[in-house]
């Protein structure tokens, strides 16, 4: 069992209902749950539109639902930001709290002015541990200093703590006026960006003082992870259609291994129609008819400009939520900047930060008072109120604390138009967790792999044919060079005078009839190629079950 109301929990773990009054609750409940734990059992919390699992021990239940037994607090890691970070918080907890939601807050340090205080990650080692024992942040933006070699806070927490996917949904709001709303274009489609990979390893080297190259990972067990994610949440948001975003008909490995993986995860799921995209075409296809998408999901650089575009469709970053959502934590945020402009101002718009705080409402399981704030947020935007950034301009703009206030009032209220519909909360169960074995470790794919060549990348501003009689000089007739390419276009044995060089190649050796190279071979091949060239790295030629693992040169 997966989701169960308080009572359930409760009498899963003690044999009692969390409806009786605290006095009947029997002597031993206490008792178990310390038994609970010590055996590192912990508490999670599933929200029906995800099937992420949040950490939450089972202290709360020590905590508060002894104490208070009909209402189950969870405490939330908060991160004010910096900028109009603190103003838009304030805006939003007061919301949260006049509409009673169950919510603890621990506000924790992060953002510019720990960075001045020396702290290069960006948070206190006390924020760190609050965040990692919670399991759940809320942030405000953040300000990364410039030029101090230190790397932004957002990223570092989205990829320490594995939010492996960023779910941002996109939806026409009444009262935010958009060449689609205008006309009468519904939107509302959601983007899974997988967090992690892809070029934001960032990893990067210059080769040679005029040629830098980045390294991009996609892995199988980091593509599915959030594939699986977005099938699920597709499937529990009752959406019609998911749709991979990609570019596997130019990066057919990386790219085509995550289409890969989403075309096995799909046969899963054959209630939901699945389908792919080439990832410009799906520009052009959302900023002409954003209606027909439902959920798409990409890898992270794609997913991240294909995600701006969505907010631009729905009115700018000031209406998007992202929710960052791992297995141990996930980080609710707003995603525009700390906008230094108009900061202390109390001017800003706190709408971003709402829907991303609504967002982590449902991933908590906390139906009732998301909708009802979500509710009533598009009545009263529906109604004309707004912040300086947007809207009519014929009516006067409020405030960040009148427009919070307005909401309040709106507690209750339907807006006429995409009004969402009520739903009970839920709760969850008890689930294991464990850290020593990291699953995504071990690979079910064990077929026979050998290597079959190398890939020297070389620094030289000779001609192509000069650097082949240098490589030729040391093959056998086991091992041949195969072509020379200047920035993955094939200058030799065949290419074009029209071609453009730069000082650095690489140059593929392969064995011949793909019999196996020893890495000792690789080896030596290195030692006698670098008394003819500067090597700047390289690239070893994988075949596994008789498949090149590879790409071809341009030309090839
Ligand atoms: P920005 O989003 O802060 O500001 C761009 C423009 O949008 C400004 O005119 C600003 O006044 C306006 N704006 C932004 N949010 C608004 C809101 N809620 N209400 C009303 N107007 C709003 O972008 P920027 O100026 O490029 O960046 C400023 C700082 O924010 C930088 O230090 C940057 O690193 C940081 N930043 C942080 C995050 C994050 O924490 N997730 C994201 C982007 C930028």
């Amino acid at each position: 069992m997966l989701i169960s109301t308080p009572s359930e929990i409760l009498e899963t773990i003690i044999g009692t209902s969390i409806d009786k009054p605290q006095s009947i609750l029997p002597d031993k409940s206490t008792k178990k749950i310390h038994e609970w734990l010590k055996n590192d059992h912990q508490f999670f919390l599933l929200d029906p539109l995800s099937t992420i699992p949040l950490r939450q021990r089972t202290r709360y239940v020590d905590n508060h639902v002894f104490k208070h037994p009909k209402i189950i607090k969870m405490k939330v890691a908060v991160a004010k930001g910096d900028g109009i970070g603190p103003e838009i918080m304030e805006a939003v907890i007061n919301v949260f709290n006049a509409a009673k939601v169950p919510l603890e807050y621990q506000f924790v340090d992060m953002g510019k002015w720990v960075f001045d205080k020396g702290f290069s990650n960006g948070m206190t080692p006390e924020a760190k541990a609050t965040i990692e024992e919670l399991g759940l942040l809320f942030k405000g933006p953040m300000e990364t200093p410039k030029g101090k070699g230190v790397k932004s806070v957002n990223v570092t927490a989205r990829k320490t703590w594995n939010t492996y996917a960023n779910d941002r949904h996109f939806q026409t709001l009444s009262g935010v006026d958009t060449v689609f709303s205008k006309a009468g274009i519904p939107i509302d489609l959601t983007i899974v960006r997988e967090n992690i990979e892809d070029t934001y390893g960032g990893i990067e080297h210059m080769l040679t003082q005029d040629v830098a190259l980045g390294r991009r990972f996609i892995t199988r067990p980091g593509s599915e992870q959030v594939i699986r994610y977005a099938f699920e949440m597709a499937k529990k948001k009752g959406a019609k259609r998911i749709t991979c975003g990609h570019k596997a008909n130019i990066m057919k490995l990386t790219d085509g291994l995550f289409l890969e993986v989403f075309k096995e995860v799909a046969k899963e799921y054959p209630a939901l129609k699945a389908d792919d995209v080439i990832v410009d075409d799906l520009c052009m296809k959302l900023v002409s008819r954003p209606d027909l998408f439902d959920v798409i999901v990409l890898t992270n650089l794609q997913g991240d400009i294909v995600s701006d575009l969505c907010a631009g469709l729905v009115g700018g970053l000031g209406f998007a939520p992202s929710a960052n959502i791992g297995d141990h934590i996930s980080i609710f945020e707003a995603v525009h900047g700390t906008a230094p402009d108009i900061a202390g101002k109390n001017i800003a718009n706190p709408t971003s930060l709402l829907l991303s705080g609504l967002s982590m409402l449902r991933h908590l399981g906390l139906m009732e008072q998301a909708i009802m704030i979500e509710n009533a947020l598009l009545f009263t935007l529906e109604s004309g109120v707004h912040t300086g950034d947007f809207g009519n301009k014929l009516i006067p703009s409020v405030n960040t604390t009148v427009f919070a206030h307005a909401i309040i009032d709106n507690f209750g209220k339907q807006p006429a138009h995409n009004p969402k519909p009520l739903l009970p909360n839920f709760y969850v169960t008890p689930t294991n967790f464990k850290l020593e074995h990291n699953p995504m470790l071990q690979s079910d794919l064990n077929d026979k792999h050998k290597i079959v060549g190398v890939d020297f990348f070389i620094e030289s501003n000779e001609q192509p044919q000069v650097i082949a009689n240098k490589c030729t000089s040391i093959t056998s007739d086991a091992l041949k060079l195969i072509t020379i390419t200047n920035r993955g276009t094939q200058v030799w044995p065949s290419g074009s005078i029209f071609t453009n060089l730069v000082n650095q190649y690489y140059c593929r050796f392969e064995t011949v009839n793909d019999l196996p190279l020893s890495q000792d071979d690789v080896v030596a091949l290195y030692g006698a190629l670098s008394k003819e060239f500067k090597i700047c790295s390289l690239e070893i030629l994988n075949m596994w079950a008789d498949k090149k693992a590879y790409s071809l040169a341009q030309g090839q």
